[in-house]
Formats: structure tokens, sequence, C-alpha cells
């Protein structure tokens, strides 16, 4: 069997090698010309933990490959997923003009029966605009094929993204016919071997579950935000409380981690799609419109801790910051809409020096503010020599012990902001300190 997969970004690339993993034969397209050349020489394009292995694999195996071509690319595909990007619009709601472009690409090449897949997260109603584009092209070139549209959306985590894929929670699918429901069914049999669900459904609910995944998780973050931000006021500790809260099993465990506030490639747009949509439908989702002021408010929520240590914005001027992690979260060389971003930018405006450290995604970092305006650190220790402070924004395993002693000596104060909460408040007074962090009292070490 062959399938498609259009647009070869985190979500692409990781489902079309993962599909070919179980033996399909995969094509990935997409129009970053760049992005294919690379992959076609072996150079993975992003940082995702054991991508590359697997893409090697399958390319050797000859089962895997990488165009810009998606005239060739769909030919004799039986499925073709759309994975192409679908940022914010200006008003919030999803751009679509990258599904829809694919959409009339295959509508202008389609020669057989396919099940079009939106494996991008769409609002509600995409599908049938997907699907009416399509007819459309085919229309216009007076072709007569018949092809189905599905909707697939994807819930696979950066950093985790094999896994989540290789062994999903659950897979949804949302058709409105049986022969597009065998296809699916048949694709996604080897990864539902461990008992995990297909859930089969129309297809407004599949495009719906996705926006309600995301914004479940990223109101449950911002809940723990603002919870912290009370801990703090009345002397309770935001890590005992969240410890306290979930091991209740109706509430669990997870995504109750209070922070620097929820970025990434996906909340952040979703949450705004998902507000956008209830307002077109008259029934404004006030929770979600809580759940992102509150998330505006904690992304400076360390630079306020920071300033208020140094007793005025004037004072923080000419002084040296280190932030170690600029990756939106650990695991992963991906900063859209990462805290780092808005707390990096903030310091600069304050007359601030940066210097920074990521362990993967410096690339990346040097992309999005230059070579100039901040320095880019060799490792964790580079970057806080001479630091009148420390920002820790993303909790990297390699910063959560590192070599205190050595931090004491190379730093100008022993100074830490973290917005993840990584150390235990003893151990902060016993090295000497002076920590704040998220939702805690502060230690003066
Ligand atoms: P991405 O930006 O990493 O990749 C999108 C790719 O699509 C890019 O390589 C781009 O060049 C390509 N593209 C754009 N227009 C194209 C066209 N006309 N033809 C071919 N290729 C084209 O995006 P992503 O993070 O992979 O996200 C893709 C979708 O999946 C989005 O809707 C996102 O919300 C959703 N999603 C993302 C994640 C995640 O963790 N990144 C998780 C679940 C769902």
């Amino acid at each position: 069997m062959k399938i498609a997969i259009v647009g070869t970004g985190y979500v692409g690339l990781v489902t079309g090698t993962c599909f070919s993993e179980t033996g399909l034969t995969v094509t990935c397209i997409d129009i970053d010309k760049d992005k294919i050349d690379k992959l076609n020489k072996g150079i993975v394009p992003i940082y995702e933990p054991g991508l590359d292995d697997m893409i090697q694999n399958n390319v050797e195996k000859n089962r895997l490959f990488f165009t810009t071509d998606i005239k060739e690319g769909i030919k004799g595909a039986e499925a073709i997923f759309i994975a192409v990007g679908t940022p914010p619009d200006e008003d919030g709601s999803a751009d679509l003009k990258y599904v829809l472009a694919v959409a009339r690409d295959i509508g202008k090449y389609l020669e057989d029966y396919a099940v079009v897949v939106t494996k991008s997260t769409v609002p509600i109603g995409t599908s049938e605009k997907v699907r009416a584009a399509v007819k459309d092209e085919l229309q216009k070139r007076g072709a007569n094929v018949d092809f189905d549209v599905a909707s697939n959306p994807e819930f696979l985590k950066e950093g985790d993204a094999i896994n989540d894929f290789m062994k999903p929670d659950r897979i949804v699918v949302g058709t409105d016919n049986d022969k597009a429901k065998d296809i699916m069914r048949r694709l996604y049999h080897p990864f539902v071997l461990n008992g995990h669900p297909i859930l089969f459904m129309d297809i407004p609910s599949a495009e719906m579950t996705k926006y309600a995944a995301n914004a479940m998780l990223a109101t449950r973050i911002s809940f723990m935000n603002d919870l912290a931000v009370l801990c703090e006021r009345v002397g309770a500790d935001i890590n005992w409380v969240r410890k306290g809260i979930g091991s209740d099993p109706r509430i669990g465990p997870k995504f109750l981690y209070a922070g620097t506030g929820y970025g990434g490639s996906c909340f952040p747009k979703d949450v705004k799609a998902l507000i956008k949509t209830s307002e077109e439908h008259n029934h404004p989702l006030e929770i979600l419109k809580a759940v992102e002021s509150v998330n505006e408010r904690q992304k400076s929520v360390l630079i306020d801790k920071m300033i208020h240590h140094f007793g005025a914005t004037d004072a923080v001027k000419g002084k040296t910051f280190a932030v170690w992690g600029l990756s939106f979260k650990p695991n992963t060389d991906d900063m859209r809409e990462a805290p780092s971003i808005v707390i990096i930018n903030r310091l600069l405006e304050l007359g601030a020096k940066v210097k920074a450290y990521d362990p993967v995604a410096m690339d990346e970092a040097r992309r999005i503010f230059g070579e100039e305006k901040i320095y880019f650190a060799k490792d964790q220790y580079d970057a806080a020599e001479g630091a009148d402070g420390l920002f820790i924004v993303t909790e990297w395993n390699e910063f959560r012990l590192p070599d205190f002693k050595k931090l004491r000596e190379i730093m100008n104060e022993n100074l830490i902001f973290d917005g993840r909460n990584i150390f235990e408040l003893d151990m902060m007074k016993d090295k000497g300190f002076v920590y704040h962090s998220i939702g805690r009292k502060i230690i003066y070490g």
C-alpha cells in the first residue's frame, strides 16, 4: 500500500516515517526545497529523539521517499495526508491557506481514488472546505476521479513524538463513509495492537476533539499558574498542592506543573482558534479567554520577580543574565512561542546583556535573535560565567543537578530565577543561592 504525506514538518515527517516503519511505501512532500534536499542527503532538519535512525532505516529499505513534486508524490497513494501548518491568522483564527492550497494541488493531480485526510489541526468545517477545493480542481480539468475526505487529528508531543505515534493512547478518525473508514482502519491497525482504540466518529466531532484536547491541557496549566500566584501570597507551596491534587485519580498528575506559561506551536494558536470559533458561533468560551490571559501574564512572571529583586527597572540596565533553556520544552529544538523569547526580549529592552544556552536549540535561537543581540554560550557554565542572575526557562535534564559550587564561583551574584521549579527549596538554601521560583517562597541562601 502506498500513501503520501503533504507537509514534512514535525508532524508530517514523524507521521510519514512511522507509517513507513510498518512496511508501507510513503512519500513525504514539501514545498521547502531546502528541507527536502537535506532529507534526501540524510540530514534530518528537526531535532526529535529517535527520528534520525528510523528515517535512515526506512530510506535504506526503499519505502520512505522525499520530494517537492506533489504530482509525482501522490501518484498511486490510497491515502493522502495533509500535515501542513495552520498558524493563527491576524484575528486569531486558524489560517487555512496552506491546507487549502494543498487540497487544490491534490485536485489538480489526483488520478485514482484516494482518501484525503486532514491531519493538520483545523477548525470545524475544514474537511468540507478541503472536499470542495479538491472537487473544484477536478471539475476544472474535467476529471471524474472519486475521492473521500477524512479528519485524523494528531496528538503527538514534540520530544516524544515517535513513542506517541507508535503507541498512541487513541486514534481519532472522522469519516462519513465505509470505504474511507476501511482504509484508515487498515493503515492504523499496526498501531492499535496494544489494545488502544481507533475512535471512528463524524468529521466535525473529530475536528473538535483536537481543539478540545489542547484547550483542556492549556486550561490545566493556566489554572496551576494562576493558583501559583495565590500560593506565593498566602504562603503555600504550589508543588505540594500539585502533588496533593494530582494523586486524586479524578484529577491525575499530568499537566499540573506551574511555570512560565505554555508556549510551543500548538497550545497558543489552538486556544486562540477555538476562542475565535466560539465567538463566530455566538458562544464565546469564557474559560478559554481566562486561560489565555493568565498565560500572557505568566510569561512575564520571572521578569517581574527579577525587577522586584533589584528594586527598579533602571537597576537592571547593564547587568548580565544567563538563560538556560530556549526551546519551548525539553527534547525539542522548537522555539515557536517559547517563553524564552519573551524573557530574552524583555531583558534586552531593559538594557541587560543575555548569555543563552540550550542543548539543541542554538541554531534556531540564532535564526530568531541573529548573531549580534545575545551571546550564544558553549554550555551552561559558559552562559553563567560573570552573570548577575540565572534564568532557568526550560527544564532540560542536564540543568537539574548542576555543579553549584562552580556556579557560585563563576557567577557575579548567586541569584536564580527558576521558571520550572526544578530545585528543592532546602537544597538551594544549603547551596547558598537567592532562589526565586514559581508559586513557592523565596529562598535567601
Ligand atoms: P511545521 O511548520 O513543522 O511543518 C509544516 C510543513 O508544511 C513545513 O515544512 C512547510 O514547508 C510545509 N508546507 C506548507 N505549505 C505546503 C504546501 N502547499 N505543500 C507542501 N508542503 C507545505 O508544522 P507542524 O508542527 O508539523 O504542524 C503541522 C500541523 O499539525 C499544524 O496544524 C499543527 O497544529 C498540527 N500539530 C502539530 C503538533 C506539533 O507538536 N508540532 C502536534 C499535533 C498537531
